[in-house]
């Protein structure tokens, strides 16, 4: 898989650049229009753990590589200012920032003129959803056991602001000045650039430390809907948010895919397991026009779930009833 996706991520600065991308799957791309627009970059897939987690040493990916994934993460990049900005500082972040960093070129351009850059290589902001593990303790690369960075603004909700402001070891980022936290407030966009902005919005899952959020990715022409982690569509719903009315104002969606279904966990009830299982929201999902369906992009797969195979009949299943699953390094041009 490594070496599949260095192919790609290669090939992404030539590309990327010069044209709106749609959905890129296994290497093809669909070129929509010629513009510098922004895109993100799926950066990873998987659930916090990662695949394979700690102590499964019976998972296939420990004897092959090409089964590994990164915990689940988004890059955005802006051709026209080189910006880049992440969401989710993961347990992978070292991998998730040198694949964003080199998604959006500014590695070739350093190259191409050595001696004449001061540039740092730090994003230009990360945008977080909660503090679970796979979703936040990236920010210790930050600190200065690594890279030592200056003011890299974190967008945070109330809570998770304050998680990380008043608890050690994060309230040291705080300190010295690594991290600026800016406090996000629900449906108030942060405006990145003239035709580029992120709004936050609160999702029900546990929230031990932290509330939940998940985003809306605003650009020129398309708009992208990130929730990684949710409880269930129905408590959303008591929320006020009907994801079939939200997926209308979108382009894509990468949904909370957690578990497939019922029977993932040998010996386990998962019907209190906090997400809703792909089948559920497939079930919830299916009387939509298939145009809306095949805006979801399943993401944050658990180490046991099959669909995270490409090649197994679980994810066959789920591109039969319309829906998809989010790959490493897929572009999705704003
Ligand atoms: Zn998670
Ligand atoms: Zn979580």
């Amino acid at each position: 898989m490594r070496s599949v996706l260095i192919a790609f991520i290669r090939r992404v600065p030539l590309l990327l650049p010069a044209f709106l991308f749609g959905l890129v799957e296994e290497g093809s791309a669909q070129i929509q229009k010629t513009t510098e627009a922004p895109y993100l970059i799926v950066l990873g897939t998987s659930q916090d753990a990662g695949t394979p987690q700690a102590g499964s040493h019976e998972h296939p990916a420990w004897k092959d590589p090409s089964k590994r994934k990164l915990a689940t993460s988004l890059g955005l990049v802006d051709p026209n200012t080189g910006k880049t900005w992440m969401f989710e500082a993961t347990p992978d972040f070292r991998q998730q920032w040198y694949d964003l960093d080199s998604a959006a070129g500014n590695m070739a351009r350093d190259n191409a003129s050595p001696g004449t850059t001061t540039r740092r290589a730090v994003p230009d902001g990360i945008f977080l959803t909660h503090a679970h593990i796979g979703h936040y303790t990236g920010l210790m690369f930050l600190g200065q056991e690594s890279m030592g960075t200056t003011g890299v603004t974190v967008y945070a909700m109330e809570r998770m602001a304050d998680f990380l402001a008043l608890n050690g070891p994060w309230d040291q980022l705080v300190r010295l000045n690594n991290i600026s936290i800016r406090k996000l407030r629900p449906s108030v966009p942060i405006r990145l650039s003239d035709d580029l902005r992120v709004i936050p919005f609160l999702v029900p899952h546990r929230q031990e430390y932290s509330e939940v959020a998940g985003y809306r990715i605003e650009g020129p022409s398309r708009t992208a809907l990130f929730i990684p982690d949710i409880d269930s569509w129905d408590d959303w719903d008591r929320m006020g948010h009907r994801i079939e009315a939200i997926l209308e104002t979108v382009a894509v969606a990468y949904l909370d895919g957690t578990f497939f279904a019922e029977g993932e966990i040998p010996g386990r009830d998962m019907s209190s397991f906090p997400h809703p299982l792909i089948t559920v929201t497939m079930d919830r999902l299916s009387a939509l026009s298939s145009a809306q369906r095949s805006k979801i992009r399943f993401i944050h797969l658990n180490h046991t779930n099959p669909a995270s195979d490409a090649e197994s009949a679980e994810a066959a299943m789920i591109r039969e009833n319309g829906f998809g699953v989010a790959s490493a390094l897929e572009v999705f041009g704003l």
